[in-house]
Formats: C-alpha cells, structure tokens, sequence
C-alpha cells in the first residue's frame, strides 16, 4: 500500500500530532519495500511527515525489468482506442480521489490549497486526457513516388513508441510535471519508471493505486524512490533496459543525465532550469502588469520554473511599478496552507532555503537596495522551524551581478530601468538560460517584434503561465533540449517508421 499503519511511536511523535506515512516503491502494480529508509520533513515546521522506501539497484532493476515485460504484454497489444479509454480512467481515478492526491502534494510541498487545488491536480489529471486526444487523433504522412518500371511506390509513416521511458521528476510541481511526461509516454504506448523528487515522493506513490484502478496492466507504471547520484536516479538513468529519458530539474542535473544516456546513445528530453526576464514598457496597461509580475515572481514562493526573477521597467515608469510591487508582495502572508488568507507557502526544504537566503544575503553585501523583504518572516508556534522565507525584491544592481545572471528559485525579483527596446532585447538575451519571458506592453507591433526577438521556448504577452497543452513547451539555450506538448511529445515518445511499399 502507499500508506501503510502509522509509524509514530518509532519516530518519536506524539499521539496527537498526525501519522508519519511510509511511501514505498511501486513496483509491476505492487507495492514495495526496502531496507533503506529515508525520511520526508514537512517543509511547514520541520516536522516527519513521512518514512520512504529508497531503491537501490535491485529494486531499480526489477522496475526496469517489469516495465520491459509490460511492453510486449497486454499493454503491447491494444489497440489506439483501448489504451485511450485506459488514460481516460486514470485522470477519472485522480479526480475521484482529488481529496487524496490534494492533501499527499500540500503536505510534501506546503503550498497553499488554493493553489494546488486549482493548478496542481487537475493539470495533473487533465495530462492523461490532453495526450489521450492527441494520440487518438494523430495524422500521418504519406508519399507516392514513381520507380524506373513505371510501376511506383508508397511510402507511408507508422509512429511505434520507443520503449521503457526513466522520467526523473522535480520538487515544484510533482505530479503536473510528472504526469506530464507519463501521460504522453503512456499515451504512445510506452512503459514507465518514474523517479519522483525524493522532497515529493508521495502523489507519484498514490498514482499506482489510481492505475491499477483503473485497468493499466502491472508493469506498465511503476515507481522508485531516492536520490540522484548513487541512489534510484543514477541507478534508472544508467541502466541499459531504459530506451529513453525524460527530466526535469536543475541544469546541471541534466548535464549529468545527458552523460549517462550517451552509454548507449539513448534519446533524452530535457527541461531544465531558466532566469526568465519579464520586460515591461510604459505603455502596459499597469494594473495587469503589476498583477502578473506579481504572480510570475511570487506564485508557488517563486518555484516555478517559468517564474520571474529579472524584471526590467521602463525607466518613466520604474519608480510607480517598484512601489507597486513592493505593496503588493507585502500584501503576501506567509501561512498554513489551508488558511484562505495564506499568499504564500514555504520553500521546499531546509537545505533550499539555505540556498535561497545565501543569495538574499549576496545581494544586501553587494549593495542592493533592498525593497522589501530580504529575510526571514516571523513565524508563530511551530511554523518557526519551517523553511519560510520573505518575498523579496531588490532594485540597484546591474546585469553583471549573480543575482541578475543565476537562478534562486525563490520569491525574489531584481528590478532594472531600461531606456529602449534595442536595449532590452540585448539585456534579456544576455544569460545563459533560455526559458520564459513576459512582456507587457499595449503596442501590438512592439509585441510581436519582442517575442520573436527574446531567446526563449515561451514568450508571454500581456500574460504568464497561460498554457494550452498542445503547445509546444520547453527551453531554449541552457534551459532544455526538445519541446514536449501536444504532437510535439510524439517526437519524443514513438519511433517514426518509413514503410516502403513498392508495386
Ligand atoms: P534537481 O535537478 O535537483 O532534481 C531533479 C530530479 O533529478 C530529482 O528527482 C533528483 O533526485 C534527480 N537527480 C539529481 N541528480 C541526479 C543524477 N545525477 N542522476 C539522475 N537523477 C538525478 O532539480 P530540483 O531541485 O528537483 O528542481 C528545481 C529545478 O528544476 C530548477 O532548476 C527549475 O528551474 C527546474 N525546473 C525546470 C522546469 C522546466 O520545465 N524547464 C520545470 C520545473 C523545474
């Protein structure tokens, strides 16, 4: 099971406090122990929320191992339409059980329940439709050519999909991210082993009983849990019965998975870490520019991949939009997630928030002005052991500074003027990382000119994180290889076969 009896007398915690859950490897449609035991914190207060089962090579191998066998069993043999309604029952499993997978995400993550309410769950349910359609609906291609004999040829393409997918998965947003990959993976008639983020074992844990619920054969999803190096994430991405794999996280971490899948030349999708830049003219309508930057800097406490760290203003408008910022993330309570005026969760864990206040306290030694924030907030009771951090935002340093060029994931921003478009264009391009942009001007032809000039995978307009699923999403530079999304996840997930048919 993915929640077993309570283990809190082992653990020391009281009887009132709630049961420390064990999560445990989802193996060809069991659950699975093992000797190793690492513990999951909440992020609120500190406090063991969870014992999980780590893998080691074995149990990585035998997921590895189910997830070949599956590929050749019943699952192999459906058909199109079979393998839709199968998917069409998982998103159904995820939302019957919406309470469940709500409740597993808050406490892996703290975040508000206002926000993986609307955003987490069901974008995580509506993956396995989304692929299901596109799949159903997929054209493909065909060409008549003429031969020496007169008599011709035809060729035509079949999509098969490419085998056992490793999806190795980050903290921010567990299960969208994760079924984002398992859905279309699914959905071309793969099979999967997922490694969820050791700081979120739990959604992708709870899965399992959704799709043996809901009729996936065993095998066909299965789930192991640890760390990267020397752990379950090393173990799956350089195990040799893995076709390919699928990531997101830090860039570095891709860096090393893309090393491991060059042993035998396996295909890898990455999406990886961004600094993203919102641009704002004087002539945005300024109430949805503040109000969207807002969310971009500060939604999920500034862990979203998409998020915006780099805020460039231009200069008539620089000093009324940083006051406009600064009241607005003071306007943020930090709080429980279940409290309706909580504006903002915690950060992960303990170790980021280490991070995420080392490049606060950068920023103050090289001189920034400080708007807002810079600290810690000052919690009540027990929250005081928790991993929260004030939202922040600087002004006062220039492009060169770390924190202008490296990512925080955090709820921090970097305010800058700037004086022309040409300008902005350069300053936003110039940083390795390529994700996302948002640009907030009412000048249509400024608009179209600046998205197509920023270097990234998604350029915003007058918006941010507006996401139709069949798009194309990923990262341009240092931020990704591949775009995933839509028929553009057929790329990744299936074989493209020529068949030649001459007559
Ligand atoms: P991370 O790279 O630390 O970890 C991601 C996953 O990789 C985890 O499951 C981890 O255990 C695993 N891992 C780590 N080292 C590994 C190794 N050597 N081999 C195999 N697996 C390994 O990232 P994170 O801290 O979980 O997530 C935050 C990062 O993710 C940020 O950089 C953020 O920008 C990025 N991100 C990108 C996108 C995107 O779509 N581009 C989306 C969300 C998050």
């Amino acid at each position: 099971m993915y929640d077993t009896q309570p283990i809190a007398a082992s653990s020391g915690q009281s009887a009132t406090q709630p049961a420390v859950r064990q999560i445990l490897n989802f193996i060809d449609g069991k659950y699975r122990g093992t000797g190793n035991w690492f513990d999951k914190r909440s992020p609120l207060d500190n406090r063991l929320i969870a014992r999980v089962a780590e893998a080691g090579c074995a149990e990585v191998d035998a997921a590895v191992q189910a997830a070949r066998a599956a590929l050749s069993g019943p699952w192999g043999g459906l058909t199109v339409a079979q393998r839709v309604e199968i998917l069409y029952a998982v998103a159904d499993g995820i939302e019957r059980r919406f309470d469940d997978f709500l409740e597993a995400e808050v406490a892996d993550t703290g975040k508000p329940v206002s926000l993986a309410r609307h955003i987490d769950i069901p974008r995580g349910a509506a993956n396995f439709k989304v692929f299901a359609d596109v799949v159903k609906n997929v054209p493909g291609e065909s060409f008549e050519m003429p031969t020496q004999d007169g008599a011709g040829a035809i060729n035509y393409a079949i999509r098969r999909p490419v085998g056992v997918v490793g999806v190795i998965c980050p903290w921010n947003l567990p299960l969208l991210l994760m079924t984002w990959k398992v859905g279309p993976a699914l959905a071309c008639g793969n099979t999967v082993v997922v490694k969820p983020s050791e700081e979120t074992p739990q959604t992708a844990a709870l899965l399992g009983e959704v799709m043996n619920a809901a009729g996936v054969p065993r095998g066909v999803y299965n789930v192991v849990h640890g760390f990267g190096p020397q752990s379950a994430g090393e173990f799956l991405t350089t195990s040799p019965g893995v076709n390919a794999i699928t990531f997101t996280g830090e860039t570095r971490t891709g860096a090393a998975i893309m090393k491991a899948a060059a042993d035998g030349a396996r295909p890898v999708s990455l999406e990886m870490g961004g600094k993203n830049a919102a641009i704002v003219f004087a002539d945005c309508d300024f109430d949805a520019a503040v109000e969207g930057t807002l969310r971009s800097c500060f939604a999920n406490a500034g862990q979203v991949c998409l998020g915006t760290e780099r805020v460039y203003v231009e200069r008539p408008l620089f000093d009324r939009f940083v006051a406009a910022l600064k009241e607005g993330a003071e306007r943020l309570r930090p709080g429980r997630p279940e409290a309706e005026d909580t504006g903002m969760g915690p950060l992960i864990s303990q170790e980021h928030r280490n991070k995420v206040l080392s490049y606060y306290h950068k920023a103050a030694e090289l001189g920034a002005t400080v708007v807002t924030g810079g600290g810690v907030p000052d919690m009540p009771g027990e929250l005081r052991e928790g991993a929260w951090v004030q939202p922040t935002i600087w002004t006062g340093l220039g492009d060169d500074s770390p924190i202008a060029r490296e990512e925080i994931f955090g709820p921090c921003a970097l305010v800058m003027p700037f004086d022309t478009e040409a300008e902005v264009i350069g300053r936003a391009n110039a940083n390795e990382y390529g994700l996302a942009t948002a640009i907030w001007t009412t000048n249509l032809a400024r608009a179209h000119r600046v998205a197509g000039a920023i270097e990234v995978g998604i350029a915003w307009v007058n918006s941010w994180f507006l996401r139709d699923l069949r798009t194309a999403f990923g990262g341009a530079k240092q931020s990704g290889i591949g775009r995933e999304g839509g028929v553009h996840s057929l790329e990744f997930y299936t074989e493209l076969r020529n068949v030649c048919i001459k007559l």
